[in-house]
């Protein structure tokens, strides 16, 4: 057994888990890579101790400064966690559609939250600008400074899956893996690994899950940015390039339905006890989609990229699910009331 030093040594290091129904749905070995197993049971904890470490190392975060950042909730919560053990505080600038679960995790977690209306990215007020604004303001008053983390444009964010993320899956599988999945939020994720892993096997095709109403399945597969639709998905859904994305090596690209991505969700906590979010439901299905193009006998791996429970008021609530058209199975609407 190993022993991780602290909070910070047991970011990352992460399993493959075989997933047995899409695997023997499409005669692949279709591998999760489990991050909601870091602590703070999602992908951003890598991103967030990246980005971190960058700015301490360019002398930007100084001892008890601030870090500011706008998020959907999970890079938030991984910022904060780190901030506790390495001594920051953190603003955590939030749009109000995200769940109530990772608004708590945060407050929990000590970040201060400011919570805004959803708007398009255009606007000034977007989530997004206004973190960047309010760590300019909160870097002239704040005695230790203050930071942008700026995700979204902070390359030290897909440096964290080119060093690590892409490296494990290669690592773990001896090289033999044929295919990576995933969706995009900042794009960190599908652009680092995919990047770590294309460095290591020209034939190894990158493929991207999008939910609808983002932009990335219209650009990659026209070369233009179109949106249509919406997503109860949290986390991903991207309209632009971001500074994260520039040149990410991407094969083929896939659009996922909500109904589709939901119904994995509920599969895999019902059959294989994997609780997980939105995303991941996106993510197995675009792994299920790359298996058919690649044919039977090869090996795909996506991301589990959060722990379900941050969405039991949404994903896993058979009144949102309704309020939404989509469906709910039956054992959702009584939980815990199975006949043994
Ligand atoms: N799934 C969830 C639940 C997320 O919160 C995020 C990050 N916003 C992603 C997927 C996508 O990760 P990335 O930002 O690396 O594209």
């Amino acid at each position: 057994m190993t022993i991780r030093s602290g909070l910070v040594d047991a970011i990352g290091r992460t399993p493959l888990i075989r997933l047995r129904q899409a695997s023997e749905l499409t005669g692949c070995a279709i591998l999760g890579k489990a991050e909601f197993m870091n602590p703070g049971q999602s992908v951003k904890d890598r991103a967030a101790l990246w980005i971190i470490e960058d700015a301490v190392r360019r002398g930007e975060l100084k001892p008890g400064g601030v870090i500011v950042e706008g998020t959907a909730g999970n890079t938030g919560i991984g910022l904060a966690l780190v901030a506790n053990a390495l001594g920051y505080r953190t603003v955590i600038v939030i749009p109000d559609t995200q769940s109530d679960e990772k608004k708590q995790m945060l407050r929990l977690a000590g970040a201060e939250l400011v919570e805004v209306p959803a708007v398009p990215y255009k606007d000034p007020n977007n989530y997004v600008k206004l973190s960047g604004r309010l760590a300019e303001e909160l870097a002239k008053t704040e005695p230790n400074g203050a930071i942008w983390a700026n995700q979204f444009d902070n390359v030290a964010n897909r440096q964290a899956h080119i060093d690590g993320t892409g490296p494990e899956i290669w690592n773990d599988l001896d090289g033999k893996v044929d295919g990576f999945v995933s969706a995009v939020g900042t794009g960190g994720t599908l652009a680092g690994t995919g990047m770590a892993l294309k460095a290591r096997s020209k034939d190894v095709k990158i493929a991207l899950a999008d939910p609808p109403g983002a932009a990335l399945y219209s650009y990659y597969t026209t070369g233009e940015l179109k949106a249509e639709g919406s997503s109860i998905t949290e986390g991903i859904g991207q309209g632009r390039i971001t500074a994260n994305l520039e040149d990410a090596p991407v094969d083929f690209a896939y659009r996922i339905p909500d109904a589709e991505a939901v119904q994995i969700a509920f599969d895999l906590l019902e059959h294989e006890g994997l609780c997980l979010g939105g995303s991941s439901g996106v993510n197995v299905a675009g792994a299920i989609r790359l298996a058919r193009e690649l044919g039977p006998g090869h090996t795909i791996v996506t991301i589990l990229c959060d722990y379900g429970t941050r969405y039991q008021s949404k994903l896993f609530n058979p009144e949102f699910l309704r309020s939404k058209a989509l469906p709910a199975p039956a054992w959702l609407e009584k939980p815990g009331t199975v006949d043994l």
